[in-house]
């Protein structure tokens, strides 16, 4: 018997698969209230729903319909209580991170879209773990259905905006993000608008392309860290794959057949492409795109000896962008104390467990 997960299901899919059923179409909108708006994982529980509903769900429910009710293995207040960080175990035990961080009112959820990831960025945690397997849909859906659960838990009102900035590699695992996008920005359900998305990726160009030719309404952000090949390439082992040159005549393709600001981001590691002569080779590289930069710096991980660039340092680099046109942000390396890097606290989990076996 083959089982579907009801997280992985698009409003017409549930609708289609309560008809094959024989129930009512509108089913599914009381469905997807429950499921998506209020974030519920005990349906069974639920006495509201209506008692064709309930006879579906005492029918199927654990039977050939599942829910993704990862379980949540560790939930980290950082000492600035702003940032959250939820390990997540899947079904077949693995486990990814959603971060949760804010302020009252305005919070962002950061989703996994892989376990691991087959990139290899050098200073990365997740990409020092390897690739393991996409996530399905319901997975990335999942993620967001715990950060709105845990928001309304503290009496928030639930998520503004999210991005795909956790482990793995979003545009390496295309179809099952957009779907879940898809999901996630359907007004019968979370219902979070498309401008509020970021998807970040590595420099994917294939996946690039297609989201301009699809018109994808999501934020663009592209991770560069380097702006001649020999550089990226030492950092981002993708970049063989996808030079410079292609990456740039993707991004200027996405912005043309898109009309949108393109975010690039920049790992900030000391000595390696943090200089001024860096930042001019930024501007030039960006030059003629509408493009914002966001300033990272770098977050220490076990498998990396490069070192964080000083807050001087970092303040030079952005002012020699804005001389040259280019506005930036420096992201704040938020919830540092509870290794919120891109992937680390699974890998300190597993280095913690690892010393205990020993
Ligand atoms: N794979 C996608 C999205 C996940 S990584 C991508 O690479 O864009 C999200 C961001 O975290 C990327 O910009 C990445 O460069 C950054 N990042 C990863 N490890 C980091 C670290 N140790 N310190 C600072 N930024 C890091
Ligand atoms: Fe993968 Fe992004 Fe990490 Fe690179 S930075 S290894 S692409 S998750």
């Amino acid at each position: 018997m083959s089982t579907i997960s009801l997280h992985d299901l698009t409003f017409a899919e549930t609708e289609q698969r309560l008809a094959d059923d024989g129930l009512a179409r509108h089913h599914a909108r009381a469905l997807w209230r429950a499921l998506h708006r209020q974030s519920e994982l005990d349906l069974a529980a639920r006495r509201d729903l209506s008692p064709p509903l309930r006879r579906w769900l005492d029918a199927h429910l654990h039977q050939d319909v599942t829910l993704d009710a990862p379980t949540i293995n560790a939930k980290i207040d950082s000492s600035d209580e702003r940032t959250r960080k939820l390990l997540l175990r899947l079904d077949d035990g693995q486990e990814i991170e959603t971060v949760v961080m804010g302020y009252p009112g305005r919070f962002t959820a950061c989703l996994s879209t892989q376990a691991g990831c087959a990139m290899g960025c050098v200073f990365c945690a997740t990409g020092q773990m390897g690739f393991v397997r996409h996530l399905r849909p319901g997975e990335i859906v999942a993620q967001v259905l715990h950060a709105q659960r845990l928001l309304h838990s503290m009496g928030e009102p639930g998520l503004r905006n999210l991005v795909l900035m956790g482990m793995g590699e979003p545009l390496h695992n295309y179809d099952a993000v957009m779907k879940a996008l898809g999901i996630i920005t359907d007004d019968r359900g979370v219902n979070l608008g498309p401008a509020k998305i970021s998807v970040s990726t590595v420099g994917v160009v294939p996946g690039i392309l297609r989201m301009a030719e699809e018109q994808c309404p999501y934020n663009l952000a592209v991770s560069l860290h380097a702006a001649t090949d020999e550089e990226r390439s030492a950092l981002v082992p993708s970049n063989r794959r996808w030079p410079l040159a292609d990456l740039m005549a993707a991004c200027r393709t996405y912005g043309e057949k898109t009309g949108r600001r393109i975010f690039f981001g920049w790992t900030l590691i000391e000595g390696r492409n943090d200089s001024p002569a860096h930042a001019r080779r930024v501007a030039e590289l960006l030059q003629g795109l509408d493009a914002h930069v966001n300033l990272i710096p770098l977050n220490p991980t076990q498998g990396y000896s490069g070192r964080t660039t000083g807050e001087a340092v970092v303040e030079e680099f952005q002012s020699i962008l804005q001389d040259a046109g280019f506005p930036s942000t420096i992201r704040q390396r938020r919830g540092i104390d509870v290794a919120a890097g891109c992937g680390q606290l699974r890998a300190s989990k597993a280095k913690r467990q690892s010393e205990a076996l020993e």
